[in-house]
């Protein structure tokens, strides 16, 4: 591990809690240290009171906050005396520790502190640092593991068998603190969990973080193993099976009680890994350090059978209860190997999924090392669930289920993303938590939207071979389709039918009605399978009901598309799906409509571009976003009793009301 500590940089150059932001930073963004929001660090600093008595504080990582971006507010300041003597407490649940951490805070509006706060503060040391490294977890999580850390570290290191993280881990430390520390130790090792180094300065307990990582890492070369994993030799990837991952989100989504993403990762590392022949022996363990848990459950799924996953769980779970009279998490997989799909993980957003996918390869690699000198070896599954089923880990969890956006869990695809009222519809469902895949021709679309839950695929929905594609990217992405918004469309430029551009004519029915029965044929397996229902929404015209003379191509194209979604409501409904119409009007933010356009069609009428934009009878200036909102609307279960249903969007219009 490189030593990235700059003396240069302003924080290295700050105060002693700059240098504990700094030393955070550096631990967090080496993703083979820690990962999404694991592992903790501290600084202990005198500071006077308001009464300019001095006081001894512990600025300490406070929960929710992540190492790698963690900023001064990040810390929680505590009373270092009442919480260092928590420790001499006979017990402590949970819900007491936090409630007296909390208590013990200096700034009301700081952070809750770690769960680790009173190990930092009776360890003999100002600065704190705790990680959960890859190179010394593949070390440690094999038989005679303690051994192995003995060997490698020396005596001037405290080991420690697994105690569960909190208040037991903190006596243990005391206990071990009381029997062996002697002056001038800063290193300890929590097996099967991590390590823990300390000292006068954070750049010490840093430099000696670095040290024992790279000791690991020595130590696995010399085992003849590559320190950051073995290299693969390359293999196909899997191919996207849109049927069967779907069919696989469907089924997770159920016993989940809610919808979930599922993503299809195509890298050779884990696309090797799920072909392995003993993949039941070594994947089938549990994680390499307990808090991973809580993103990847104890153990992935191998295969497709999703009941019988959830009914192993369901066993293991009673197994564990016994009479604790705890609540049951859901029993879905959050991680499948699977030998034709690879690896996929699930979360209940795109944040879980990714925070699954980074901990499984990360957890993959710990694996194959460890193997290699000697077999993995991970804690009984009771220790893991004592994490799983934490008590705080489960208030943080009900806390973070009310706070669901309506889209949650759910993926939508938008036509004609890169702008207009396509972009304003996917901006919307974003908003409201869907992920979103956008479809447009214009290849801008791939980057309209920066954020992990939207993905553009530029796709021509006049071509079979684009949209299938378009799909398959989806469903890899983000493992099904719930919903489709159809806003892409064309306005071939206006001749009357007796002088008939048949070109126009043509591209018209194309895109605006061919293009769209297409897709819907293609996406109907993906909606039938969607866990809440599927739902679709076309964006229609006021000329279906009111077309204008000039506008034939138009006009009739959308009327046919129409006519199209009121065949497919009535199709769908059987299979709970719901199709509804929009039919904006004078929606001049599109790609449609240039302001030399708007200014000559104003002038048409003797009227500015102002009064031309509010000729509705509402007088009113109808946007891309208000079509999105009623379209939201429309997808949402409030509209569950609706299907085969038209609004006018066009601010009243007496040729249509
Ligand atoms: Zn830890």
């Amino acid at each position: 591990m490189k030593n990235l500590w700059d003396p240069d940089h302003p924080l290295a150059q700050g105060d002693a809690l700059d240098q504990c932001v700094y030393g955070s930073r550096l631990l967090g963004g080496d993703h083979e240290a820690v990962l999404h929001g694991g592992g903790n660090t501290s600084v202990k600093i005198d500071q006077p009171d308001l009464f300019g008595e001095m006081q001894r504080v512990l600025y300490v990582k406070g929960s929710g906050h992540n190492l790698e971006t963690i900023g001064r507010d990040g810390f929680a300041p505590v009373d270092l005396q009442r919480v260092a003597k928590l420790v001499e407490l006979d017990e402590l649940s949970d819900t007491e520790m936090m409630n007296a951490l909390r208590t013990a805070c200096l700034r009301a509006d700081a952070p809750a502190p770690s769960v680790e706060s009173i190990l930092h503060a009776i360890l003999p040391a100002t600065a704190v640092e705790h990680t959960h490294p890859d190179a010394v977890l593949a070390v440690t999580n094999t038989e005679n593991g303690a051994e192995r850390a003995r060997d490698l570290y020396g005596d001037d290191v405290i080991i420690l068998p697994y105690e569960m993280p909190g208040f037991d881990l903190a006596q243990q430390a005391a206990a071990a603190l009381a029997a062996e520390y002697t002056p001038g130790m800063r290193r300890m090792v929590l097996l099967n969990h991590g390590l823990f180094t300390f000292g006068d300065t954070t750049k010490s307990a840093y430099d000696d973080m670095v040290d024992m990582i790279t000791m690991a890492e020595e130590y696995l070369e010399a085992e003849g193993i590559n320190p950051s994993g073995t290299p693969q030799t390359p293999t196909p990837c899997p191919f996207c099976d849109r049927t069967a991952i779907s069919g696989l989100r469907r089924d997770m989504s159920a016993h989940a009680g809610r919808p979930l993403l599922v993503h299809q990762h195509h890298d050779q590392r884990t696309w090797a890994f799920s072909q392995r022949t003993d993949l039941d022996r070594v994947a089938r363990q549990g994680p390499a350090t307990p808090d991973h848990v809580l993103f990847t459950k104890r153990l992935p799924m191998l295969g497709r059978d999703v009941n019988g996953y959830a009914a192993d769980y369901t066993a293991e779970f009673d197994a564990f209860n016994g009479d604790q009279n705890l609540t049951m998490l859901d029993p879905a997989p959050r991680v499948i190997l699977d030998p034709e799909l690879g690896m996929l993980t699930a979360g209940r957003d795109v944040k879980s999924y990714v925070a699954a996918r980074d901990i499984a390869k990360h957890t993959v690699n710990t694996i194959e090392r460890a193997e290699r000198i000697g077999g993995y070896h991970a804690l009984p599954a009771n220790d893991i669930l004592s994490v799983e089923y934490w008590e705080l880990e489960q208030a943080k969890l009900s806390r973070a289920a009310r706070h669901d956006l309506e889209f949650q869990g759910e993926v939508a695809i938008v036509t004609g993303a890169a702008s207009g009222i396509g972009r304003g519809c996917v901006d919307k469902l974003l908003a409201r938590g869907a992920a979103v895949v956008g479809f447009d021709v214009n290849e801008s679309v791939i980057n309209t939207f920066d954020t992990p839950a939207y993905l553009g695929v530029q796709v021509d929905v006049t071509s079979t071979d684009a949209i299938d594609a378009g799909l398959d990217a989806a469903v890899a992405a983000f493992g099904g389709v719930d919903m489709v918004v159809a806003a892409a469309g064309m306005f071939p430029n206006s001749t009357p039918v007796a002088e008939l551009d048949r070109t126009g004519w043509r591209a018209a029915l194309d895109v605006n009605v061919t293009g769209l029965a297409e897709l819907m044929s293609m996406v109907h397996p993906l909606l039938v399978d969607a866990p809440r229902g599927g739902r679709v929404v076309i964006i229609g015209s006021k000329n279906v009901a009111a077309p204008g003379p000039g506008a034939a191509a138009y006009s009739a194209s959308k009327a046919a598309a129409n006519q199209l979604a009121r065949v497919i409501a009535m199709e769908w409904a059987p299979d709970n799906i719901r199709v509804n119409n929009v039919h904006p009007d004078a929606v001049f933010d599109t790609g449609l409509w240039t302001d030399d356009l708007l200014a000559a069609r104003a002038d048409r009428y003797g009227m500015t571009v102002d009064e031309y934009k509010r000729r509705n009878l509402l007088s009113t200036e109808i946007t891309s976003a208000d079509i999105a909102a009623v379209t939201a609307r429309l997808l949402s279960t409030e509209f569950g009793a609706v299907t085969g249903g038209h609004l006018s969007i066009d601010g009243g219009n007496d040729r249509t009301i």
